[in-house]
C-alpha cells in the first residue's frame, strides 16, 4: 500500500472532497481549513516538494496555478482575492511531503505570513 496520504487521495483509496481532477492533477478540500475556502491542488505523480521539480515540470506547475485560479473564480473569490502558496521544507512549514498548492480565500490574509 502506498504510504503517501496524498497519493492515496489521488487514487481515491481514501475519501476526500475532490473538487477537480484531470490526468495530471487533483484538487480537494483541506481536512483542516484555514480559511472559508481552502483547497489543495496536487500532481497525481508523487513529488516530495517544489525542491524536486525540474524544468520539465514547468507546464505542470503552470497548470496547477491556473486551475487554482479557476477554482477561486468558480467559488466566488476571484474578485475579493485569494492566496496560492507552496509551503516548502522545514522553514516553509511543509508537513505533507507530496507537493501541494494551497488555495486560500474568503477572508483577508495578513502579510508577512507567520
Ligand atoms: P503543509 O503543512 O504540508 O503545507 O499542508 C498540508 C495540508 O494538508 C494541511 O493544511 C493539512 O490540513 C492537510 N491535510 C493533511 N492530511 C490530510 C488529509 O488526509 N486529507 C486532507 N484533505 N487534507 C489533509
Ligand atoms: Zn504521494
Amino acid at each position: 500500500m502506498n504510504a503517501c496520504m496524498f497519493c492515496r487521495i489521488a487514487e481515491r483509496k481514501v475519501p476526500s472532497e475532490i473538487v477537480y481532477e484531470d490526468d495530471q492533477i487533483v484538487a480537494f478540500h483541506d481536512i483542516n481549513p484555514q480559511a472559508p475556502l481552502h483547497i489543495l491542488i496536487i500532481p497525481r505523480r508523487h513529488v516530495v516538494s517544489v525542491e524536486e521539480l525540474k524544468e520539465a515540470d514547468a507546464p505542470l506547475l503552470g497548470h496547477m496555478m491556473l486551475i487554482g485560479a479557476k477554482i477561486a473564480r468558480d467559488r466566488g473569490v476571484g474578485d475579493s482575492g485569494y492566496r496560492i502558496v507552496f509551503n516548502t521544507g522545514m522553514h516553509g512549514g511543509q508537513t505533507v511531503f507530496h507537493v501541494h498548492l494551497h488555495l486560500l480565500g474568503g477572508r483577508p490574509m495578513s502579510w508577512p505570513p507567520g
